[in-house]
C-alpha cells in the first residue's frame, strides 16, 4: 500500500478542483476501493472524502420519482419507507448484497463503481489482467471462470460486474446524475457501464474529472408485480453467479410490459431485450415465461468454467418472472 495525502472538501466544487490532481480518487463509503488499495491495485496519491457534503438525501422528484443522493447509504436505502413501498425490486437487491456491516458503509454512488471481483483482477499475485495492466492478456481465459461472462465479453476481458443494486437499478431504467468543471449532466443507466471491447480497463462512461451526485428513479417503480432473484454459492456475502431483476406491469393478466436485467452474466448489467419483447402482450402465464425466457441466451456464449449458466440463465430469469408475477 503506497502513503497518500487526505482531504475532506467544504464542497462539491473544492473536490472536483482536487480531483484534477494527478492520482486523486474519490473516497465514500471506501468499502471497495480501501481494499484494493490495500491490496495494491490501487495507488492513489489523494484521498478526497466525500463524507459530509450534503449528498446523502433520499427525496421524491416533483415529477413522482425519487432522487437518491449519491451518498445515501445502502442500509438507508433498503430501510428507506418509500423507496421499500414504491420500489421493492431495488430494496431486494440491497439486501441481497454483501453484509449488513458492509451495507452500513456501501453507497449508492459507490456501488455503480464497484469493480469486479474476478480473481486474477483483485490479486496483486496476477499481473495477467488488462483490466489491471492493459495489454498483458487475461488469465481468467485460461483459468478460473465460474463468476465469468457469458454476455458482451471480449477477447480481451470476461469480468462481471459484480453489484445487485446495478441489476434492479438497470431494470428501473434509472438515470445518473453527475458533475463536473462543465457543469451537470445526465446518463441513461444502461450507457453508464460498459462492455469491455478493447478497453477493458474502462468500466462506465464516467469522465476521469467528474462525480456521481445522486441517482435518479422514474415513477414507475413496479411495485406490484416484480422479484430479484440471486444464486450464489453460498446462501450470503457472495457475489451472483446468476442473478435476475424482475418487474412486469400486469392489466386483466395481460403483460402490458415486462423489465429484465441480469446480474453475473457480462461486464455490465445485461437487459434481457429479447425475453422483455417476447413476454410484452401475452397472457400472466408461467409456460409463456418459461418458453420467453430462453431468449436470454440466444447470443450467449459459454467457456468450460462458466457454460453451467447457459442452462441456469433462462431457468433464473423463468423463475424470477413467476414469482413476480405470482403464478410460481
Ligand atoms: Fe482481468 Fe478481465 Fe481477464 Fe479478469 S477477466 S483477468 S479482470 S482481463
Amino acid at each position: 500500500m503506497n502513503a497518500f495525502d487526505y482531504l475532506r472538501p467544504g464542497n462539491l466544487d473544492e473536490a472536483l478542483r482536487a480531483k484534477k490532481n494527478a492520482g486523486a480518487m474519490f473516497v465514500a463509503g471506501g468499502t471497495n476501493l480501501l481494499d484494493l488499495v490495500k491490496s495494491d491495485i490501487e495507488h492513489p496519491s489523494l484521498l478526497i472524502d466525500l463524507n459530509g457534503l450534503g449528498l446523502d438525501k433520499i427525496e421524491t422528484l416533483p415529477e413522482g420519482g425519487l432522487r437518491i443522493g449519491a451518498l445515501a447509504r445502502n442500509s438507508d436505502m433498503a430501510a428507506h419507507t418509500e423507496l421499500r413501498s414504491r420500489y421493492p425490486l431495488l430494496a431486494q437487491a440491497i439486501v441481497a448484497g454483501a453484509s449488513p456491516q458492509l451495507r452500513n458503509m456501501a453507497t449508492a454512488g459507490g456501488n455503480l463503481l464497484q469493480r469486479t471481483r474476478c480473481y486474477y483482477f483483485v490479486d496483486a499475485a496476477f499481473t495477467e489482467c488488462n483490466k489491471k495492466r492493459p495489454g498483458s492478456g487475461c488469465a481468467a481465459l485460461h483459468g478460473e471462470q465460474r463468476l465469468h461472462a457469458i454476455l458482451g465479453a471480449s477477447d480481451h476481458c470476461i469480468a462481471t460486474n459484480p453489484s445487485d443494486m446495478n441489476v434492479a437499478l438497470a431494470a428501473l431504467d434509472a438515470t445518473v446524475r453527475v458533475r463536473g468543471p462543465r457543469g451537470e449532466r445526465t446518463i441513461a443507466f444502461a450507457d453508464f457501464h460498459r462492455l469491455p471491447g478493447d478497453h477493458p480497463e474502462r468500466d462506465n462512461t464516467l469522465a476521469a474529472d467528474e462525480l456521481i451526485v445522486a441517482i435518479d428513479l422514474p415513477a414507475q417503480g413496479f411495485a406490484d408485480h416484480c422479484h430479484y432473484l440471486k444464486l450464489r454459492d453460498r446462501a450470503s456475502f457472495a457475489f451472483a453467479l446468476v442473478s435476475v431483476a424482475a418487474a412486469l406491469d400486469v392489466a386483466d393478466g395481460t403483460i402490458r410490459q415486462a423489465r429484465i436485467a441480469l446480474g453475473g452474466v457480462a461486464h455490465k448489467p445485461w437487459r434481457a431485450k429479447a425475453v422483455e419483447e417476447q413476454l410484452a402482450g401475452k397472457r400472466l402465464d408461467a409456460d409463456v415465461m418459461h418458453s420467453a425466457a430462453k431468449a436470454v441466451v440466444a447470443e450467449a456464449k459459454g467457456l468450460p468454467g462458466n457454460a453451467f449458466k447457459l442452462a441456469l440463465a433462462p431457468r433464473a430469469v423463468a423463475r424470477a418472472l413467476e414469482i413476480a408475477g405470482g403464478v410460481a
